[in-house]
C-alpha cells in the first residue's frame, strides 16, 4: 500500500464475527495506513479494567454476550472521533456500528465532524469456523453461551447493516478464511484501490 505524507486519511469500518481475525487485521492495516484503530470492545473493556460504575454495569452486559445501549456507545464513539488524532490520520473503526440505530447515529456523528466514510469492510468467515476458534482461545468471557448469544446478535443486529452500507455504495465483503497474510492481501488490495481512487 502506498502511502506518504501528503495521503488523505482514509476511514474505515471493519465488520466480522467475533473470531473472524478482526482484531489482528485491524492492527496491520492501521500500521500500514497510520490511521488509528478504535475499537468499542476494547475500550469497554479499559473502562471494565478501571473498575468505574460504568465498567462493571458494561462488564455484566458483555459477560451475557450482550450488547451495551445504543445512546451510551454512540456517545463514546462520537466523542472518540472528534479527537484530533483521528481526524488527521484517519480510522478503523471495529465494533461499532452494531445495530440500524448505532448506524443512523454513526452517519450524524461523521457529518457533525465533517468527515466521510470511504469503505466499510466485512471479514467474512463463517460461524462454525468462528465458534471453533473461540473455544479454543479460552478468553473468560467466551463461554458457549456467551458465544452462541453473540454470534446470534450479530446476525440478527449487525448483519443487516451490510444492506445500508451497500446502499451508499461503500461495502466491500472479505474471505477470511487463510493465513494472516493472506488475508491482509486481500484487505490491501481493497483499500489501496479506494485510496487510488481518492488521490485522483
Ligand atoms: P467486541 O470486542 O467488539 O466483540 O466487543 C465485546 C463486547 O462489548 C460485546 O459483546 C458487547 O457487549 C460490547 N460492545 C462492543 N461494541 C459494542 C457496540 N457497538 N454496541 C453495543 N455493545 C458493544
Amino acid at each position: 500500500m502506498a502511502t506518504n505524507e501528503a495521503m488523505k486519511p482514509v476511514n474505515l469500518v471493519i465488520f466480522g464475527r467475533q473470531g473472524s481475525g478482526k482484531g489482528t487485521q485491524c492492527a496491520m492495516i492501521t500500521t500500514e495506513l497510520g490511521s488509528i484503530h478504535i475499537s468499542t470492545g476494547d475500550m469497554l473493556r479499559a473502562a471494565v479494567e478501571q473498575g468505574t460504575e460504568f465498567g462493571l454495569q458494561a462488564k455484566a452486559i458483555m459477560d451475557r454476550g450482550e450488547l451495551v445501549s445504543d445512546e451510551v456507545i454512540s456517545g463514546i464513539v462520537a466523542e472518540r472521533l472528534a479527537q484530533s488524532d483521528v481526524t488527521q490520520n484517519g480510522f478503523l473503526l471495529d465494533g461499532y456500528p452494531r445495530t440500524l440505530t448505532q448506524a443512523e447515529s454513526f452517519v450524524g456523528i461523521l457529518n457533525d465532524l465533517g468527515l466521510t466514510l470511504d469503505l466499510a469492510l466485512n471479514l467474512d468467515v463463517p460461524i462454525d469456523e468462528v465458534t471453533t476458534r473461540m473455544l479454543s482461545r479460552g478468553r473468560a468471557d467466551d463461554t458457549e453461551e456467551a458465544i452462541a448469544r453473540r454470534l446470534d446478535l450479530y446476525e440478527k443486529e449487525t448483519a443487516p447493516l451490510f444492506e445500508f452500507f451497500l446502499d451508499q455504495g461503500v461495502f466491500e465483503v472479505i474471505d477470511g478464511l487463510g493465513s494472516e497474510s493472506e488475508v491482509f492481501d486481500r484487505l490491501n488490495t481493497v483499500i489501496s484501490a479506494v485510496i487510488s481512487g481518492k488521490s485522483q
